[in-house]
């Protein structure tokens, strides 16, 4: 179909839309991403650390699932939680049949047993320059479906995710036994601190140990590790100019929400879709 305007708003899981604009040779501009994994904890434990209640006491009626935020710089990079899902699940976010890929929900009652949040490291550009020789511009996105493909083969069929105890993972070694999850495609022991790339490994150790010493308990052996979550945002932006917001080499092409790489979440996307709406109109009128 031919249009003046065409808003690409796909999404930043629509790998095959990258790849037709890196194929056409339409500029893309590589960005920050994070990778990671879900860590999960019972419900309760969250409650009693963060309302400061006595163990085993159960959080009063009227309080709502207690979430949590945790973050810092461990040599350069970020480790942070993202996306806290209190008395949520964790649940399959995979677009292709040879990955795996976790994300995390909450219904709105928030009753599951379980919190579970990303635990991620930023990654930079220039941390994957390994795959730029091959791959060029998409480097970051080769980067992301290489952990997604080896998280689907530890994980060892369907949605079937790796974990292992975050206890065990600070150890490094592979867990006997693995607590319950909320993960219902069930999960397979495997050794996550082996399979992440070592740089991410050791500044995610950091990381959580400091969060342990923040948090008293967070570090405990019904702390699980579910890899991996590697869509927390686009590794690509697709240029736009400040003013009209077209592409720079393509008139009427506007570039829009996470996919694009001017979003991060609900609430952003739908506003930089008004505002695209607004400047697609703009240029037509
Ligand atoms: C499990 C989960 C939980 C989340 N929880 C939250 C939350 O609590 N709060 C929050 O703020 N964010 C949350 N997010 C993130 C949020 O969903 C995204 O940030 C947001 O949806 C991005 O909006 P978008 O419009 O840019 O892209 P998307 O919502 O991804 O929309 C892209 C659309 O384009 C379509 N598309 C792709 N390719 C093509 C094509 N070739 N032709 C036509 N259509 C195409 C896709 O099917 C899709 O409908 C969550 C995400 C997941 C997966």
């Amino acid at each position: 179909m031919l249009a003046d305007s065409v808003i690409l708003a796909t999404g930043h899981s629509a790998r095959d839309i990258y790849r037709l604009l890196a194929a056409k040779k339409i500029l893309l501009e590589a960005k920050p991403f994070a990778v990671g994994f879900r860590i999960e904890h019972p419900q309760p434990f969250i409650d009693q650390t963060q309302y400061h209640l006595e163990k085993d006491q159960e959080r009063p009626r009227l309080l709502p699932a207690a979430r949590y935020r945790l973050a810092t710089k461990i040599r350069g990079r970020g480790v942070h939680s993202f996306c806290m899902c209190p008395g949520g699940w964790i649940v399959p976010a995979s677009t292709e049949n040879d990955e795996v890929v976790v994300n995390g929900m909450s219904l709105s009652r928030r009753d599951s047993p379980f919190a579970n949040s990303g635990m991620v490291a930023t990654v930079e550009p220039e941390d994957v320059q390994p795959f730029v020789r091959e791959h060029g511009i998409l480097a970051g996105l080769v980067f992301q479906k290489n952990l997604e493909i080896t998280a689907k083969q530890a994980g060892g069929g369907g949605q079937v995710a790796p974990g292992q105890r975050v206890t065990d993972f600070l150890a490094g070694k592979i867990s006997n036994s693995l607590p319950e999850t909320s993960y219902f495609p069930g999960i397979n022991s495997a050794p996550l601190n082996d399979l992440l790339p070592q740089w991410i490994t050791s500044r995610m150790r950091d990381g959580l140990k400091l969060f342990g010493r923040q948090m008293h308990g967070y570090i405990s052996e019904q702390a699980l590790l579910l890899g991996f979550e590697t869509r927390t945002s686009s590794p690509v932006r697709i240029p736009r100019l400040d003013d009209t917001l077209e592409h720079p080499e393509i008139h009427g092409l506007f570039p829009c929400g996470e996919g694009a790489g001017y979003a991060g979440g609900i609430v952003s996307a739908a506003m930089d879709g008004l505002r695209i709406a607004d400047a697609a109109c703009a240029v037509r009128s």
